[in-house]
């Protein structure tokens, strides 16, 4: 036996990590050097509340492993190799990254490590079944949720597997933990796994059961918080449904069914891997979309949270202070943007991605061309959410709106989604920088101009 490498991604965690157990009991006495690389690429591509937990996230997960957590910085294909020639090991272990740029990056590291007479193994993937792995009878990838879910579950996954038991660390020479910028108006979840696993048995214990009814409901604390510890692998979605098999009710259900839309999402990306960027629908993507002057003022209003529409504007301060946002909100906020503002989807796919923590380009990017009606599944383009009638129906109390829009914590209840309609305008507070309903049928107008074409 000689030592292995065991090279940490989009899985900073030690419980139900299979591919951790294989580096372990491949190495034997020799001992693994657990490793994660800062490759400057997705580093840089990623907004400060991504990079600001994943270093958080490294602490402890370096904490954890008592220490012997390896930092190194560079190119991956370049570090590995590097790392492996340094302590003598032959294997270096993984999940399996099934997105466009990590399967490229782990294709390179591999061939950089034949030329070392060393080797990568894949073992498992940060999925319950990995991208690729569900299809239909006729071997062809799904196109839609609702027959994938019910293929997905059809075919169940394994189940999770516990933490290395007296594991031997190595601890090789370290370039040190990121350095990355505090953002103290930012307010970010606790990182790591074991704020991970605290927060997912809260939920279980005080979420769960409402969760069907609760989770649409942005005024309210209804839903788990743990996209931004998937994200980062703190928790494995396996692990998550395996308590879920424990449980029986509506609340388990939906709960699987959303994380079902991760999978399917990434499955997507699989099989098209320019759908991140590129409409999956290329004649409805092709709609006539504004630039311009006027067109970016609109931009920056919106992503300031300064549209004039309350609920809109209480979504993108939500994101801008925490960096997150409510399931509903991104989906009215996005509408606002491709369908009143008429701005290109990919313009808000990537705002949303340099602010939110839980940024994960199949779910993000499909997030938006769902909403934007040019990706998968029948979500008509001519479905234009009205930013008033989504306000009062899943914020009926105006709480939500309140929280996150300052101007308007005076207004009491529902009558703050409508501050035009109020005797004197709100201090501080913009009027709408468009007219909804004018802009709806503005939508509709190069909609079926596209229809026509
Ligand atoms: C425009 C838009 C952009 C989005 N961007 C992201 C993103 O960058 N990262 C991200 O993780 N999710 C994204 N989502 C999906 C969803 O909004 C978040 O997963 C959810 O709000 C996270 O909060 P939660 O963990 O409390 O969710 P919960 O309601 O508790 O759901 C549990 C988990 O299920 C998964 N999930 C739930 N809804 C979806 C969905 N619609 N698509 C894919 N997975 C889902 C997530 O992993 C989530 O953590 C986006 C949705 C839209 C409409």
């Amino acid at each position: 036996m000689s030592p292995t490498v065991f090279w940490f991604r989009r899985d900073l965690r030690l419980s139900d990590n299979p591919a951790l157990l294989a580096a372990v009991s491949a190495a034997g006495d020799d001992g693994v050097q657990p490793v994660f690389v800062l490759d400057p690429v997705p580093f840089r591509a990623s907004g400060g509340p991504r990079t600001s937990h994943l270093a958080r996230s490294l602490r402890a997960l370096d904490e954890s492993l008592g220490g012997h957590l390896v930092i190194r910085h560079g190119k991956p294909e370049e570090e590995i190799p590097r790392l492996v020639a340094e302590i003598g090991a032959e294997e270096v272990h993984i999940a399996a990254d099934y997105g466009p740029y990590g399967a490229a990056r782990d294709q390179r590291v591999e061939k950089a490590l034949a030329s070392h007479g060393a080797t990568l193994h894949r073992t498992g993937s940060p999925y319950a079944i990995a991208p690729g792995r569900i299809r239909k009878p006729d071997d062809t990838p799904y196109r839609v949720f609702t027959p994938f879910s019910r293929a997905w579950r059809e075919h169940g996954w394994r189940a999770p597997v516990a933490a290395p038991k007296n594991a031997n660390w190595r601890k090789a020479k370290s370039g040190g933990l990121p350095d990355v910028p505090d953002l103290p108006d930012v307010d970010l979840p606790e990182a790591g796994e074991d704020a991970a696993r605290k927060r997912f048995a809260d939920f279980l214990d005080d979420g769960l059961a409402g969760y069907a009814d609760e989770r649409n409901r942005p005024d309210r604390d209804g839903t788990s918080r743990i996209s931004v510890n998937l994200k980062y692998g703190e928790l494995h979605p396996r692990t998550i449904l395996a308590e879920l098999a424990k449980r029986r009710g509506s609340g388990a259900d939906t709960f699987r069914n959303e994380i079902c839309w991760r999978e399917f999402y990434a499955d997507v990306v699989f099989h098209r891997p320019s759908s991140l960027w590129e409409s999956l629908d290329q004649r409805v993507g092709s709609i006539h979309t504004d630039s311009g002057k006027s067109a970016d003022a609109k931009f920056e209003a919106w992503a300031a949270g300064r549209t004039g529409f309350p609920i809109v504007d209480a979504g993108m301060r939500q994101l801008l202070e925490i960096g997150w946002m409510h399931n509903r909100v991104r989906m009215i906020t996005a509408s606002f943007l491709v369908k009143d503002l008429h701005l290109p989807w990919q313009r808000g796919a990537a705002h949303f991605l340099d602010h939110l923590v839980d940024g994960d380009y199949a779910s993000n990017n499909h997030g938006w061309q769902w909403v934007a009606g040019t990706g998968t599944d029948a979500a008509p383009y001519i479905r234009v959410f009205n930013p008033v009638t989504q306000g009062k129906k899943f914020d009926p109390e105006g709480g939500y709106v309140r929280r996150w829009v300052p101007e308007l914590a005076d207004v009491s209840g529902a009558a703050v989604h409508e501050p035009w309609t109020l005797e004197t305008q709100p201090e501080g507070y913009p009027e709408p920088i468009v007219d909804h309903a004018a802009e709806r049928q503005e939508t509709l107008r190069r909609f079926e101009a596209v229809r026509g074409a």
